[in-house]
């Protein structure tokens, strides 16, 4: 059996052309959406990986700044530049990418983006509202998820999902997301023990752990739909999933690929959280409300 290819790319497209309509909406109203990029890295495939959301941005109508802090940025100028982008009106959305300079403690640092402005989830307070159910912006790429499971109507209610991974941009703000959608969640991670021992019952397996290969089709049963969040440059510099994808593929139900699956879909989500951003904001400063 060939499991099934849920590919992301056509998803991705429509999130992107929602961003654009909305970009365009609130253009006509003389607001230009604006996402704010802090990288403090040399680190090519970084730079590689920023460059190529700014042409997505702008292909949408979004402005896209790119404070770049070099890498001996302190954290002292870190958190004062955050501050700062989280004070000013025109900024919108803020990303603050990884890696850092060494020394430089993330968790100190995400605590500065305001919570209206954090459109990747990075904010302790935005997956705190999250896990009470009030609205925040999850982390792009657990969003994406809940977006490929809808976008293929992958059904999740009363079904069993596990989740490979407890980190806080994906596994744990994932499974907050599937409870909402009424899945029953395992969450796994590297003291879990034989990994089959829970993915094989599932229904859907949500992989995310950053090892390659790390399922395989003997974790997996026919009718498990299996969704590859894991992005791992290979030594020859080519992309693979968590997934080994030969053997799921003969045993799963569906599968979606590395690349061209998630990473792609979490692009086109970070420009529409932009603009769902800059709408709340302008509607927060006509009303004087917060969110
Ligand atoms: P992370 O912070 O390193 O977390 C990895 C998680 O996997 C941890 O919870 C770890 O368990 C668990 N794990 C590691 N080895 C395991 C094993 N053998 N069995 C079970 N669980 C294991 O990584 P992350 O930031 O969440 O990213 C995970 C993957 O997603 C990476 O490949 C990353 O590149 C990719 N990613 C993709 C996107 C995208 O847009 N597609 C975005 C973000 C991340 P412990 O907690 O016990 O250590």
């Amino acid at each position: 059996m060939n499991a099934t290819p849920l590919p992301g790319k056509a998803l991705a497209k429509l999130i992107q052309e929602k961003a654009r309509a909305d970009a365009k909406d609130l253009g006509e109203a003389g607001q230009r959406p604006t996402l704010a990029v802090v990288v403090a890295t040399d680190d090519g495939s970084t730079h590689w990986y920023v460059r190529s959301i700014e042409r997505a941005a702008e292909s949408a109508g979004i402005a896209c700044r790119i404070v770049d802090l070099g890498p001996d940025a302190t954290e002292q100028v870190l958190i004062t530049v955050l501050s700062d982008l989280s004070a000013e009106p025109s900024v919108n959305g803020i990303i603050l990418q990884t890696p850092l300079p060494p020394g430089v403690r993330v968790d100190e640092l995400v605590g500065h983006i305001a919570p209206e402005k954090d459109i990747d989830g990075a904010n302790p307070l935005s997956l705190g509202l999250l896990a009470v159910g009030r609205p925040a912006f999850a982390p792009a790429t657990a969003r994406a998820v809940i977006e490929m499971i809808d976008h293929f109507e992958i059904p999740v209610a009363g079904r069993s999902v596990v989740v490979v991974g407890r980190s806080a941009v994906v596994g744990k703000p994932l499974a907050l997301l599937l409870l909402q959608r009424d899945a029953t969640v395992t969450v796994c991670h590297s003291r879990s023990g034989p990994l089959e021992n829970y993915t094989k019952a599932a229904d859907v397996v949500v992989v995310a752990a950053g090892r390659p290969g790390l399922l395989t089709g003997d974790h997996v049963s026919n009718r498990s739909v299996v969704i590859d969040v894991g992005t791992n440059v290979l030594p020859d510099g080519s992309l693979t999933g968590d997934a080994d994808e030969t053997s799921v593929n003969a045993v799963a139900a569906a599968l979606s690929p590395v690349p061209g699956g998630v990473g792609s879909v979490t692009t086109s989500l970070l420009l529409l959280h932009t603009t769902i951003a800059a709408r709340e904001q302008s509607h927060a400063l006509v009303t004087g409300s917060l969110r």
